[in-house]
């Protein structure tokens, strides 16, 4: 099989201001990888890696020398599985970020080949209907409550906080106060909080009926100290979840899968039986991904119970033409067999 590998950079149209990024007066372009995978017989299928360094220390050089020994690996695979190819890859650079590429372009191509969709692939009847929720940036507690106003206006039901920067707790009352009772909010910490901090800020929070509170420190022994202390709170680990220890024993209420940060639709798949084997619940959520790290969540969701709303509406933070929009806080795959239609012209267009 050929691989070809193409770097993109797409141009902020909001740049993100979380805990893990404050300057936002000049924001670099988000570098994402496009890949082509060929197939001996002339299918072809796409995939994409968004390493997000910020997030998970996974460097764009990495993905990119872990991406081309994975093209020597393909070169000499002629017959190989989906599983015996990645077995492969990951034998040769076991980076989960360039995984998912390799992933991501294997189950488009085996979509283009038989002219099914994805989530049909994973054995579903329908397509998912996934409910996703606003992102709502570490601002000022005026300008939070104002961008949460016109995401619940566009018609979400259900809004993530960023925190660990800045006024938290009177950002979340703000937000809370302009919305009222019957929006869903979530917080998201980034891992930023220290011990004594998490459970001073989560104490102050009590009555604004967080639904739920994403990565509030790193680690599992923090997770698991702040969850037996909240008992009431659904807590959730995000970057934690590259930890295998989290998965040995329930410790929260949650874990926010990634296609990146697992490996692409297997790698999410195989997690997901993890979490869910020691009484996680699950939801996903995108690290910026471009449309094809978005379409991939979308269609897995479609083999997975999820009972909480995901992080995928990210796409219009980017200068780029609109796809895979949101109508009324829901997100839906892409038409199309594979991964979906009109997704690689998204990256030609940066
Ligand atoms: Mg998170």
């Amino acid at each position: 099989m050929k691989l070809e590998v193409f770097v993109r950079q797409a141009r902020w149209r909001v740049p993100l201001r979380t805990a893990f990024t404050h300057d936002t007066a000049t924001p670099e372009p988000r570098p994402l990888v496009l890949v082509r995978l060929e197939s001996a017989d002339g299918a072809v299928g796409y995939g994409e890696a968004a390493p997000l360094a910020a997030y998970d220390g996974t460097t764009l050089d990495a993905v990119l020398a872990a991406l081309a020994s994975y093209r020597l690996v393909l070169a000499r695979a002629a017959g190989l599985s989906h599983a015996e190819l990645m077995a492969k890859c990951a034998g040769a650079a076991a980076l989960p970020q360039a995984l998912a590429a390799v992933d991501l372009a294997l189950w488009d191509l085996a979509g283009q080949r038989a002219g099914l969709p994805v989530w049909e692939l994973l054995g579903s009847k329908v397509a998912p209907v996934l409910e996703v929720n606003a992102t709502i940036d570490a601002l000022d507690p005026a300008a939070a409550a104002a961008a949460a106003r016109d995401a619940v206006e566009r018609g979400f039901g259900t809004l993530k906080l960023k925190v660990g920067d800045g006024e938290d707790v009177r950002r979340v009352q703000a937000v809370r106060a302009a919305v009222g009772a019957g929006v869903r909010l979530r917080i998201d910490a980034n891992g930023s909080w220290l011990m004594d901090e998490a459970m001073s800020k989560l104490n102050q929070l009590e009555d604004t009926q967080l639904e739920l509170c994403e990565e509030p420190v790193h680690g599992v022994f923090g997770i698991a100290a702040i969850a037996r202390s909240f008992p009431r709170l659904t807590l959730a680990a995000d970057e934690t979840g590259s930890d295998p220890a989290l998965f040995r024993a329930r410790v929260c209420g949650a874990v926010c899968l990634k296609i990146s940060r697992c490996g692409g639709i297997t790698g999410v798949l195989r997690d997901a039986v993890a979490a869910h084997g020691v009484g996680y619940e699950t939801y996903l959520a995108s690290t910026l991904d471009g449309p094809l790290g978005i379409a991939a969540a979308l269609h897995v969701a479609a083999a997975l119970e999820l009972h909480r709303p995901c992080g995928l509406a990210t796409l219009d933070r980017f200068e780029a033409p609109e796809v895979l929009r949101p109508r009324g806080g829901h997100l839906t795959p892409p038409r199309g067999s594979g991964l979906g239609e009109r997704l690689v012209g998204w990256y030609d267009s940066l």
